[in-house]
This record gives structure tokens, C-alpha cells and sequence, in this order.
């Protein structure tokens, strides 16, 4: 372990951002102290799409390989109109003249950060302490002191940096007394998973079905080798109870409602879940030697998979920003250009597009429902607007417009 305390660099919180930021700067050299709740790492469902840009920068690391192992590529999503059945598909191998991956990497969120966790826990540069609740950080001159509640009482921490990579409640950005502002929404979101195989239907590996009253999201996960697995994520309303939303019929019938034929007889059912859904974003990135990323600094809902994907970029671009501060390539004022390259475009692309996405989906208006789904026909039979679509919602422009702000 590197002996100068005051060299090495705090994370808070060891999800897939922690640890992606942890890894990347490990692998520069730069010692860190990862701080974590939990004692074993979460296999929940969350998040489980990697777009290409995602892919691209995890080659940095060295890991797109075994994670690409790890998972399904699904190159062909889908707008679907639950009464109408298909309305446009998309196909990101028309992408595949500008990037490696021209698809979107269907993997569990706790299966990469598991391989991050295996790798950061070989390297002498890494501590990693479970059980560990960051409670307080204070910044100065020297660096940050951190108080932290352990299996032993209160510990305190010293480093030079800090990142808060401690979710969307982040004690982190508490302390920094940043803002987050946004909305929570009424309705919760219901996800279900089931073996039943939807693709001989004609779903597509992902799949958006717009409706005024229930909207859904299904994308196939590879669970533990094939077939693999669906999840099937729908809206709860604010008066329904976690039992109601849980009722094994109820439930029957919002995985079958999908389809125009169903079968009869039930679909198993592995995993209920319910969660409430936000769209915020802090106030600031970066305050003198803390910073934020991931979950703790931008919430979104997940409808267009892209909210891991961003905690992924800010974790890479921050941890380059530190290695270049280090090594005396940069001064600390390249810290409020990842503010501004990160928060410009959590709020351009992140918030925007999945608030978008959302909107679409739930459209009440016949009209306006009508309209928007001759568009996506209009888009994906057009390959110039196609491509242009496809850029923006599998992030190549978000990376491009990051890269472009100085
Ligand atoms: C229930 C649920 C379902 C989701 N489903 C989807 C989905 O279907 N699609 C999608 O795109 N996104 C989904 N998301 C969002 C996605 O999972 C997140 O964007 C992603 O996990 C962000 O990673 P992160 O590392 O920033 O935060 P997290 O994964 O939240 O990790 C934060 C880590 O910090 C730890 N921590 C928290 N506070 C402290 C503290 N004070 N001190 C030390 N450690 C702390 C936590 O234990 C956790 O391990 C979902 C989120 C939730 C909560």
C-alpha cells in the first residue's frame, strides 16, 4: 500500500462508477481508498445496457473484452405501440463504419462492477473497505478529511482528492452543499423479470411500447447463459401499494398484456421490483478537491439505458483529469473543465433525451401519439435521419459535444 496518505484520492461508494474511477486510476499509478456500505456487493436489477461510446472508452482499461464475454449484443431496438404492435426499428449496425461495437452490450450492472472489483482488489495501489458509511468531507489546502461510520465506530481520512460516487443520495454531495435539483416522479416503476422468451413474437432485444395508459420497456438480459432472461418494466401508479404491484395476477397480467395473442397459462416470474424514479442533477461537479460522478450527480429514469453509461464517462474523464493534475501535466483548473464538459452534457443529452423518451411513451394526446410514432416510421425508413437518430441516443454526439467544450 502507498505510503503518503495525502497522495492518494478518496471514492465514496463502490457501485460501477466507484469503481470504474477507482480502476482507472489505479492503472495510472494514483492510490485510492474506496470507502463502501455494503459488506457484499448488490445483485439486484438495475441498470444493463452499454452503448458503443461505453464500449470504446472501457478499451482504456482493458476490460471491453471481458465484458463484452459477459454479455448479448443487441444491435435492433424497437418503438412498439401496444395495441399496434410495431411502429419503427432501429438498427445500430448501420454504425458499424465508426465503431467496433455497433450495438448496444446487453450485461448486469453488478456483473461489471464485480470484474472491476476483482481487479481493483489485486493491486497494491487499492484499498477497499466494506462496511464503510461516508457521513462527512471536508475540504482544505492539503487536501480532504473524510469521517466515515465502521464495524469499529467513526474512522477519519485523509487524501488529496475526493470523489463522491455514492448514489443518489450522496453524502458526499451533501457535504459539498451543492444543489439537486429536479423532479421525482408520481409513479413508480415496476420491473419484472421472466425466462418466457419474447423474441419469436417479434420483439426485438430492446424494446420502447408507447400507451396512454401502461407504457413499457423490455430488453433481454443474459442472466446465466442462454436464452436469457427478460425484464419487463412498466409504471405503477402513486396509489398502488408495493402488495397490489406485487400480486402474482396482477403481475401475470401486465407481462402478458404485451402480447396481442397471449397463450394462456402463466409466465414464471424470478424478480419483482419496484422503484421510485428521479430526474435531478447537482448543482456542480467539482468544488476545489471533491468531486461527483455517476448516481450522485445525475438521476435519470432509465428509459434509454443511459444513466450507468454517463457515471461510466465521468468516472473516465475525471480519473484522466487526476492522472494529468499528478503527473504535473495540468493545473487544478482542468477540474472546472470537468464540470463543465460532464454537467453540459448530463443536462443536454442525459436528462433531456431520457425525459423525451418518457414523454413519448406516455403520450395521452391521440394526436400527438399519432404523430410521433409517423416520425419514428418517417426516421428509420429515412437512413440519413436514421443514422443522425441513432448518434443521439447512443451517445456518440453526447462524447462528441463533451469532447468539443474546452
Ligand atoms: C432499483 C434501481 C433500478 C435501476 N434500474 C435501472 C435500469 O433498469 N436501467 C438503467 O439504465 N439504470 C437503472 N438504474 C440506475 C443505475 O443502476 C445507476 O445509474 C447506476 O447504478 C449508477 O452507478 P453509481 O455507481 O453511480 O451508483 P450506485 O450503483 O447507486 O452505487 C453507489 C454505491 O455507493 C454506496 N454508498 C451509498 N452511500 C454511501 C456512503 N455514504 N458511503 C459509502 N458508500 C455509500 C452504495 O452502497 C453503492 O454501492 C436503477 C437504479 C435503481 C436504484
Amino acid at each position: 500500500m502507498h505510503k503518503n496518505k495525502n497522495d492518494r484520492v478518496i471514492i465514496a461508494g463502490a457501485g460501477p462508477v466507484g469503481l470504474t474511477a477507482a480502476y482507472a486510476l489505479i492503472r495510472q499509478g494514483i492510490p485510492v481508498l474506496v470507502l463502501e456500505s455494503y459488506t457484499d456487493l448488490p445483485t439486484e436489477p438495475r441498470a444493463s445496457t452499454f452503448h458503443p461510446p461505453t464500449m470504446k472508452v472501457l478499451e482504456t482499461l482493458d476490460v471491453a473484452q471481458e465484458l463484452h464475454a459477459m454479455g448479448i449484443e443487441v444491435a435492433k431496438w424497437q418503438y412498439r405501440d401496444l395495441k399496434d404492435g410495431l411502429v419503427a426499428e432501429f438498427d445500430l449496425d448501420s454504425l458499424a463504419d465508426i465503431t467496433r461495437y455497433p450495438y448496444r452490450l446487453h450485461c448486469e450492472q453488478h456483473k461489471y462492477a464485480q470484474m472491476l472489483l476483482r481487479k481493483a482488489e489485486k493491486s497494491d495501489l487499492c484499498e477497499i473497505r466494506k462496511g464503510r458509511t461516508v457521513l462527512s468531507a471536508k475540504d482544505g489546502d492539503d487536501g480532504v478529511t473524510i469521517v466515515a461510520d465502521g464495524p469499529n465506530g467513526q474512522e477519519s481520512e485523509t487524501g488529496r482528492h475526493l470523489i463522491g460516487c455514492d448514489g443518489g443520495r450522496s453524502a458526499v454531495r451533501q457535504a459539498m452543499g451543492v444543489s439537486f435539483e429536479g423532479q421525482t416522479f408520481e409513479e413508480r416503476f415496476l420491473v419484472l423479470t421472466t425466462p418466457f422468451d419474447y423474441a419469436p413474437y417479434g420483439f426485438g432485444g430492446t424494446c420502447y411500447i408507447a400507451d396512454p395508459v401502461r407504457w413499457y420497456s423490455m430488453f433481454k438480459v443474459p442472466a446465466d447463459g442462454p436464452p436469457g432472461r427478460w425484464r419487463v418494466v412498466s409504471p405503477v401508479t402513486p396509489e398502488t401499494s408495493e402488495a397490489e404491484a406485487f400480486d402474482d395476477g396482477q403481475c401475470q397480467a401486465r407481462i402478458q398484456a404485451v402480447l396481442a395473442h397471449p397463450e394462456g397459462g402463466d409466465f414464471p416470474i424470478l424478480h419483482k421490483n419496484i422503484y421510485q424514479v428521479h430526474q435531478r442533477i447537482a448543482g456542480s461537479f467539482a468544488s476545489g478537491n471533491i468531486f461527483l460522478a455517476g448516481d450522485a450527480a445525475h438521476i435519470n429514469n432509465p428509459l434509454g439505458g443511459m444513466g450507468l453509461n454517463f457515471g461510466i464517462h465521468d468516472a473516465i474523464n475525471l480519473s484522466e483529469k487526476i492522472g494529468a493534475v499528478c503527473r504535473g501535466d495540468a493545473t487544478e483548473d482542468i477540474f472546472k473543465l470537468y464540470d463543465r464538459q460532464r454537467r453540459t452534457v448530463a443536462e443536454e443529452y442525459l436528462l433531456a433525451q431520457t425525459a423525451q423518451n418518457k414523454r413519448d411513451l406516455e403520450e395521452r394526446d391521440p394526436e400527438m401519439r399519432a404523430r410521433r410514432q409517423m416520425e419514428w416510421r418517417d426516421t428509420a425508413a429515412n437512413p440519413k435521419k436514421a443514422r443522425e437518430f441513432l448518434l443521439r441516443t447512443a451517445m456518440f454526439k453526447s462524447v462528441e459535444r463533451a469532447e468539443s467544450i474546452q
